[in-house]
């Protein structure tokens, strides 16, 4: 199981860290109690086009018996490209701003990648639109109406969403798209989805917190 956690650090920067990247600890997500870090992994991200390693720490809850990765929110679960690349094609393609060719052409991924975002979020849209619309609410900011086509208004409820979490500390300089992705546990497009609204529905996101002191 993967934990997303609020990484504001570019990429480069995340990438520059290797091993010794500072992410926050969070708590177990079942039992609440501490975790302890445990290892990790090295995975691939595609950011501006490239691919760049990163590592990703695991931590592990004694009590559970079991170790989550800590996945910073610019990765989307079993996805290369980074959540702002995955965005901004989902974001011009599902407005209505253009097609899924220009859009990937200048996200600098193949259009058969950015046709299948764009066919995932479309086949998830409906029920995004109401989770991102009910955590608007929840966070204080307007009730979102429903357009009647679906994939506006899971784009306009992720927006309503974000205006609203941006009001707290430390989420505008996440950008739109990594607040999805760390409220989604980085399941915003992915295809099995058996409680990706676990953080919203307990309104247990994590905080932006700064990561501990060494
Ligand atoms: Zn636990």
């Amino acid at each position: 199981m993967a934990i997303v956690w609020p990484c504001p650090l570019p990429v480069d920067a995340y990438v520059a860290a290797g091993r010794e990247v500072e992410v926050p600890r969070p708590v177990c997500p079942s039992c609440a109690g501490p975790l302890v870090f445990w290892s990790g992994y090295w995975r691939h991200v595609r950011a501006a086009g490239r691919c760049r390693k990163i590592f990703v720490p695991r931590v592990r809850c004694g009590p559970c018996r079991v170790s989550h990765a800590l996945l910073p929110a610019f990765v989307l679960a079993w996805r290369l490209d980074v959540a702002e690349a995955v965005g901004a094609v989902i974001g011009q393609v599902a407005g209505g701003a253009c097609g899924v060719r220009p859009a990937a052409a200048r996200a600098g991924v193949p259009h058969t990648t950015a046709r299948g975002w764009v066919r995932r979020f479309g086949a998830r849209a409906g029920e995004l639109g109401v989770a991102f619309a009910a955590l608007a609410v929840d966070l204080g900011g307007e009730a979102v109406r429903p357009p009647a086509e679906a994939g506006r208004f899971a784009l306009t409820a992720i927006g309503a969403a974000f205006d609203a979490a941006a009001g707290l500390p430390g989420w505008l300089r996440l950008g739109a798209w990594r607040f999805a992705s760390s409220v989604s546990g980085g399941r915003l497009i992915a295809a099995n989805t058996t409680s990706p609204w676990l953080i919203v529905g307990s309104r247990r996101f994590m905080p932006p917190i700064p990561p501990l002191p060494a």
